[in-house]
């Protein structure tokens, strides 16, 4: 049997050129998006349209049975999952803390903190040689900001990617007698569509100054970092967090 992957939100940013990619490593690929379907059919499309084989889901992650449909349908449909990219999230409006309802709190929390846990939870079900499996490998998406913090702009996000950190460092030490290795990558300033969700579409412009390399990174630069955590060339790597940001 070949690799089979599922990567979360994998239909546009960084998912997409992590699913590209991992169709260029003979991955079979279930891309995953909640709303842009078309965005995800897409990639769906580029990926089989060069004679790999790979399928897009439906599934918010935030909610419990759309993950178990999830991994299901990869189940029945690619084969038992080898690979998890914990990739989906979201940040929302840039504010100060004083200014967060709780129903903004609830929504990043549970895609970005609860929706990382469900899908670890379904694929450790499936890989570990505990409960009958072969083993795996997940990557999980954090962000420069667990360290940086994104005051003025969204501690929230920042604070949820911190608790993506602990469960890759908790998780992979929870599951490294079962054949399963846990990392992290932590990305810095990206370009891609999530800043337009904090109102400023063109934020690498005003801050890519302050990066070290003086510019905003490239999804696959952030995807070559992801397959080879995945790979058997990090065969000795679990609990690591590795910083694709330019130096920031
Ligand atoms: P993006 O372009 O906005 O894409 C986000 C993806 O997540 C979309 O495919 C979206 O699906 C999916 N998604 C959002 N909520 C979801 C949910 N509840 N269930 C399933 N899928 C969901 O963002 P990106 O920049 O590529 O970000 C990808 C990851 O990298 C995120 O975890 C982000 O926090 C992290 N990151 C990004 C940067 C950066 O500068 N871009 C920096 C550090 C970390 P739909 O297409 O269906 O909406």
């Amino acid at each position: 049997m070949g690799n089979v992957i599922v990567i979360t939100g994998g239909g546009r940013g960084i998912g997409a050129a992590t699913a590209r990619l991992a169709a260029e490593r003979d991955y079979a690929v279930c891309v995953n998006y909640r709303h842009h379907q078309m965005a995800a059919q897409a990639v769906v499309d580029a990926i089989t349209q060069v004679g790999a084989r790979a399928i897009a889901v439906a599934a918010d992650v935030a909610v419990e049975q759309d993950v178990i449909h999830l991994f299901e349908t990869v189940d029945q449909r690619l084969g038992t999952v080898t690979a998890l990219v914990n990739n989906a999230g979201i940040l929302e409006q840039q504010m100060r803390v004083e200014h967060m309802d709780a129903a903004r709190l609830h929504r990043v929390l549970a895609t970005n903190v609860v929706g990382s846990f469900l899908c670890a939870r379904e694929a450790v079900k499936r890989m570990s040689t505990k409960h009958g499996g072969n083993g795996g490998a997940i990557v999980n998406v954090s962000s420069v900001a667990a360290r940086l913090g994104s005051p003025g702009e969204y501690v929230d996000y920042a604070a949820s990617k911190g608790a993506i950190d602990t469960l890759t460092l908790g998780l992979a030490k929870e599951v490294a007698e079962a054949g399963i290795r846990v990392n992290a990558v932590r990305p810095g300033f990206i370009d891609t569509e999530i800043h337009a969700s904090g109102g400023e579409p063109h934020r690498l412009e005003r801050i890519k100054a302050a990066v070290p390399m003086q510019r905003g990174g490239q999804a696959i630069e952030v995807a070559r970092a992801v397959l080879w955590l995945l790979s058997t060339e990090a065969s000795y790597t679990t609990g690591t967090l590795i910083d694709v940001a330019g130096g920031k």
